[in-house]
């Protein structure tokens, strides 16, 4: 086994069990690789040889047999955005696009891929999360497929699309009255006294480093570059400092050269513990009550999110928070200049984006990549009222041209 558990702040060790704070000092316990072994065996070769999901970065990923599940999760689409670039006016755009991510069309099947296959290694019987939303499809859906007994735990103000996105893997909801972060101290609870296997408590090492996987297919997918900036949103703050530990690690052992890029986190102002941090120049953000549409990533006490704040910071780059309507202009714009439909989270990155680019914060000259991280279809509701409505005609030709004189073409707004 060439991985095992490390504290994050005293670095105390730790065997690769299901065990999450540091009895030291109470820091977050992370998965630590021995990167001699690794680099021992790991190349580009290796890894382009691979399947085409997140196990063709195995070397890197914390299990200790084959992998169970999420055998097509990752390797989603990097799309060259040349018609959002052009309105956002910049020369070099991307979207990383795991709205498109099998089987939960959400980034969450990335870690879930990864804790749920450590979950059965550490002979778990319960696979269960405190979750936003996507996580708990993600979990339902990799533990239907693992025989695996589930319980996901939400707030009960989720999004019927979300809930159904769970539902329909049959298992046990829980929903709270309360937000997430009520959902989470409960659920720490839960895991202690019952010893369930929590993708995001207790499993949260291994789930964390499933993460890395986004950074590591963007750089292979650029070609074995790094991008200069990658605007990511954050929510309990897994994401983000996790595509940049997997970018360095990429660095570190020699599969790709070129700095660091600066990241940029993305948060809705309804919600933004993180952005506030970074423009307060606080350490640790100051818990805050979410209230936005963007309920993916409305976590108002991020457990990771002085990693967040670090990584921003150490990398040189910066936070955007957004508001409602520029949410959900964010949706529309990504839609119709590059035919990708995300979820307010999505909206939040997008609208983010802009506004580093108007700010002059981000330059107009250099690569960008925008992390999509979940499906419009599970919140089409939030864009009731809003965009084309249909013209309704009788069947004749006659009733089309009465309609729509002369073929008009579709108004721009
Ligand atoms: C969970 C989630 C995120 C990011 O969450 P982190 O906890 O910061 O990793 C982003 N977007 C969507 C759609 C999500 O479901
Ligand atoms: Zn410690």
């Amino acid at each position: 086994m060439n991985f095992s558990l490390r504290c994050h702040v005293c670095h105390a060790p730790f065997p690769a069990t299901a065990l999450y704070v540091c009895d030291k000092c109470m820091g977050p316990l992370e998965v630590h690789f021995d990167y001699d072994a690794v680099r021992r065996t790991i190349s580009r070769e290796r890894i382009e040889a691979g399947p085409r999901s997140i196990w063709r970065y195995r070397d890197l990923l914390p299990i200790e047999g084959e992998p169970r599940t999420g055998l097509h999760s990752g390797w989603t689409p990097l799309v060259r955005a040349d018609r959002l670039a052009a309105r956002l006016g910049v020369r070099e755009l991307y979207v990383k696009d795991d709205s498109v991510n099998h089987p939960t069309c959400s980034y969450k099947d990335r870690v879930v891929s990864v804790a749920a296959t450590r979950a059965v290694e550490l002979g778990f019987t319960v696979f269960a999360c405190a979750s936003t939303g996507n996580l708990a499809g993600s979990v339902a859906s990799h533990a239907a497929r693992l025989g695996l007994d589930c319980s996901v735990f939400i707030p009960d103000n989720l999004e019927p699309g979300k809930v159904a996105g769970a539902a329909v893997y049959q298992p046990r909801i829980i929903a709270v009255r309360g937000n997430y972060d009520d959902v989470n101290r409960l659920c720490t609870q839960v895991a202690d006294q019952y010893g369930w296997g929590f993708a995001n408590i207790n499993l949260r090492a291994y789930y964390a480093e499933g993460a890395k996987t986004f950074g590591y297919e963007i750089v292979e997918q650029l070609g074995w570059r790094v991008p200069r900036h990658i605007v990511s949103p954050v929510a309990g703050g897994t994401l983000l400092p996790r595509i940049l530990k997997g970018i360095n690690e990429l660095r570190s052992l020699g599969l790709v050269d070129g700095d660091e890029p600066k990241m940029y986190a993305a948060q809705a102002a309804g919600c933004a513990p993180v952005v506030n941090a970074l423009e307060q120049g606080l350490e640790f953000p100051d818990p805050v009550k979410p209230d936005t549409i963007a309920k993916s990533i409305a976590i108002g006490n991020p457990a990771d999110g002085f990693q967040v704040v670090n990584a921003v910071r150490a990398t040189g780059g910066a936070g955007a928070k957004v508001g409602e309507e520029e949410i959900l202009a964010g949706i529309e714009l990504l839609a119709e200049t590059e035919g990708i439909f995300t979820e307010p989270a999505g909206g939040v990155t997008v609208a983010a984006t802009k506004q580093l680019i108007e700010r002059g914060v981000i330059p107009a000259d250099e690569s960008i990549v925008i992390c999509v991280t979940g499906n419009g279809y599970k919140t089409a509701d939030v864009l009731a009222g809003r965009g084309p409505v249909p013209i309704h005609i009788g069947r004749s030709l006659a009733d089309f041209e009465a309609a729509v004189p002369g073929g008009q073409t579709v108004e721009q707004s």
